[in-house]
């Protein structure tokens, strides 16, 4: 169908327009630098940058910007016009090789951790050659990433692409030693499953702390919530179709390649998952992506929350970060293939991953830390904070029989039979999903799901990238110094087993007994982002990255540093939200509520006498008692937000008060408020309630 492919790739300057565009030397000249992975030369830039603006101003582009992804986690834009003038009243549209190449955006006001003050702004993006450049609403967005004038890197793009060149130089040597010569980069590919919530603008508009934080910080559970389970791949009502075909068309012309949408188990809740690429790619898409959403619902009357947990009562947002390892000949190296037990190869790279996981849990942990992600992470409906690798019954039996020198009896796939003769006989897999698993085999690809859905990917792939890398060097070393191979690797993966198979857990990870096991067998367990971030400094974790050239020290130290900034801002702002809204909406509701009913008591007792209205009498005290509870809670959490939260200058100490101080006062004054809630008449209530918000949308 020509009108459904035909435009896909239409605004992007991929392969296929540089091959037609570029004359055949620079084009050959880019292909080399993409491959080699060196810069290039200015004269080439200068000729690419001409053809990009000639492209992207036939598209109705005016401005180009440098797209990069600062530690905030989001993506950051300037734009310049192509215009330049002439002198003579008139303008050129121009577009150098420089203007390609470097940007000199001020690095003062992004977070840096301390790596940048105020008085030293200066800061460069420069190209990222292995993206595609795109164009979105009439401008030329040159993916770059983003460093300081001292050179650290002040960005997430950065250590992403050194993780990803460090994975493919371990890799590489445990290729060669099996014998592959041809392969020349292998590459971590990554499928990014994005949830998200819809809800109605006006019902956005109309509530302080969606505006301000991006979820409720009140509001009662209406009567039905989830637990009917029947808006999980439920229709999908008209509003929300149109809004996902809309998307997919916006996200297909950027080659973004969207392919599964569906309802979540959440009312109002829906996901999408595009087809996996290379890492960075596809970090790239998962930014875009979540913008796209953001702009398209706007222009269907909608707001898209992509927060951890919008509402409290019913699930939150994750995504899920499918990673495997490919080879520039397309290869799945993680790919058991049809007989598991005899493939080496695949066993040793599936237990670098064991190995990796077991050892960095708190890495992988620390990636996915936010406090958005705290509501989440452990409640029933996300893995929970620890870190543990389903491999299913097929992959464990087979990896016990190394750990037992035992023989493995390849099982046959047995066949389901329907019952009905119409209906065609499936073919069993070998092995069951486990959806409770923080860090699933499904496969042939991992599946990382502890990621919330705001965040950037790219920190758990840089972790994931790096630690895998590492254990790989490590298998090299033994086995390049080995004159018997297949024993070596044999013992590789028995060793694995031996020392790592505490991180296997193929039962139920929700529950109360998991937690305690996890305990048992010495696996961390980090509920809040307070507990883990500390980790990064750990000096394990930072000669990992320094020997591998993903950070120094100083780097991690910053980013230490943004995730407790970004925590205690984060839930700062939610308190006082919270007050404001409290004092402006929700105590003069109950007022008015009981001034309502006072009037109605009073004129009732005035024509009846005393006896009458005890009914009414005892609604005004409950709601008289209820006022006075929730006031002493606001005053209570004012307090502790002056007095409590300016006691320490020490970033980690801050953190922990909004933790243990903040949090619960929020907690204790969300709960008075949630159980009056559903006393007041919607009259007295200035915003839309949670049976607005999640039900708003009709068929
Ligand atoms: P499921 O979650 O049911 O296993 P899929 O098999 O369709 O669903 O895959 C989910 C996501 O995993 C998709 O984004 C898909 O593109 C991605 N994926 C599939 N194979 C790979 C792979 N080799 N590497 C990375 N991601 C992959
Ligand atoms: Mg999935």
């Amino acid at each position: 169908m020509e009108n459904l492919c035909g435009s896909y790739g239409s605004h992007i300057f991929s392969d296929k327009v540089m091959q037609t565009r570029l004359p055949k030397d620079i084009y050959t000249s880019m292909k080399h630098c993409a491959r080699e992975g060196t810069a290039l030369g200015r004269d080439v830039a200068n000729v690419v940058a001409s053809a990009m603006k000639e492209w992207a101003m036939e598209l109705g582009a005016t401005h180009f910007c440098h797209w990069f992804q600062p530690l905030t986690g989001i993506t950051a834009e300037k734009h310049d016009s192509f215009i330049s003038p002439d002198g003579n009243g008139a303008a050129i549209a121009e577009f150098s090789g420089k203007e390609l190449v470097m940007g000199e955006p001020d690095a003062s006001s992004f977070p840096s951790g301390g790596l940048r003050a105020t008085f030293e702004a200066r800061g460069y993006t420069a190209w990222d050659p292995t993206s595609w450049a795109f164009v979105k609403d009439e401008t030329l967005y040159v993916p770059t990433v983003f460093f300081s004038h001292t050179g650290e890197t002040l960005d997430k793009k950065t250590p992403l692409l050194r993780s990803i060149q460090a994975l493919s130089t371990s890799a590489l040597r445990i290729l060669k030693l099996f014998g592959d010569t041809e392969t020349r980069t292998v590459i971590p590919t990554v499928g990014a499953e994005q949830e998200y919530f819809l809800i109605d603008k006006e019902d956005y508009l109309a509530r302080r702390d969606l505006r301000f934080c991006g979820r409720t910080l009140l509001g009662a559970l209406p009567p039905k919530g989830q637990e009917m389970d029947d808006h999980y791949f439920g229709a999908i009502p008209s509003r929300i179709k149109e809004f996902m075909a809309h998307l997919d068309r916006a996200c297909w012309q950027l080659g973004i390649p969207a392919k599964t949408e569906h309802n979540e188990v959440a009312p109002a809740q829906h996901e999408l998952a595009p087809i996996f690429t290379r890492a960075n790619i596809s970090c790239d898409q998962n930014q875009l992506l979540m913008s796209l959403m953001q702009q398209i619902a706007a222009e269907h009357g909608f707001v898209c929350l992509l927060h951890e947990k919008p509402f409290a009562g019913v699930n939150g947002s994750g995504k899920h970060n499918n990673w495997s390892l490919s080879t520039d000949r397309g290869t799945n190296l993680l790919d058991p293939g049809a007989t598991p037990y005899e493939n080496l190869q695949f066993l040793l790279f599936l237990c670098a991953v064991i190995t990796a996981v077991d050892e960095h849990a708190d890495l992988l942990r620390i990636s996915v830390a936010s406090p958005g992600n705290d509501h989440r992470l452990g409640g029933n409906e996300a893995p929970p904070a620890i870190v543990s690798m389903f491999l299913g019954d097929e992959l464990t039996d087979v990896l016990s029989s190394f750990e037992n020198d035992s023989d493995y009896l390849t099982k046959a796939r047995s066949t389901l039979e329907p019952g009905v003769s119409a209906l065609p006989c499936i073919l069993r897999d070998t092995t069951d999903r486990n959806r409770t698993s923080p860090f699933a085999f499904t496969g042939n690809k991992f599946e990382f799901r502890m990621l919330g859905a705001s965040q950037s990917i790219a920190d758990p792939n840089i972790m994931l990238n790096t630690m895998v890398s590492d254990v790989l060097d490590r298998f090299a070393s033994v086995l390049e110094q080995t004159d018997d191979f297949d024993n070596t690797v044999h013992s590789l993966i028995k060793q694995t087993l031996v020392e790592h198979k505490r991180i296997i857990f193929n039962g139920d990870g929700y529950t109360d007994d998991w937690v305690k096991e996890a305990f048992m067998r010495g696996l961390p367990n980090f509920p809040t982002t307070v507990d883990c971030v500390p980790y990064l400094l750990k000096n394990d974790n930072v000669s990992l990255f320094e020997r591998h050239g993903i950070y120094t020290k100083s780097e991690l130290q910053a980013r230490h540093d943004v995730i407790l900034e970004n925590y205690s801002k984060t839930i700062a702002i939610e308190a006082k939200t919270m007050l404001d809204m409290v004092r402006k909406e929700v105590l003069p509701g109950i007022s008015a509520y009981m001034n309502h009913t006072a009037k109605a008591v009073s004129r009732t007792v005035a024509v009846m006498g005393e006896h009458v209205c005890t009914s009414q009498k005892a609604l005004l005290q409950r709601l008289d008692e209820a006022y006075m509870q929730i006031d002493q809670l606001v005053n209570e959490l004012q307090r502790q937000l002056q007095e409590e939260t300016t006691r320490s200058e020490n970033i980690y100490e801050i953190a922990r008060i909004y933790r243990d101080g903040i949090l619960p006062a929020m907690t204790a004054l969300r709960e008075k408020v949630d159980a009056v809630e559903p006393l007041l008449p919607n009259e007295c209530l200035s915003y839309p309630t949670y049976d607005k918000l999640l039900f708003g949308i009709a068929q």
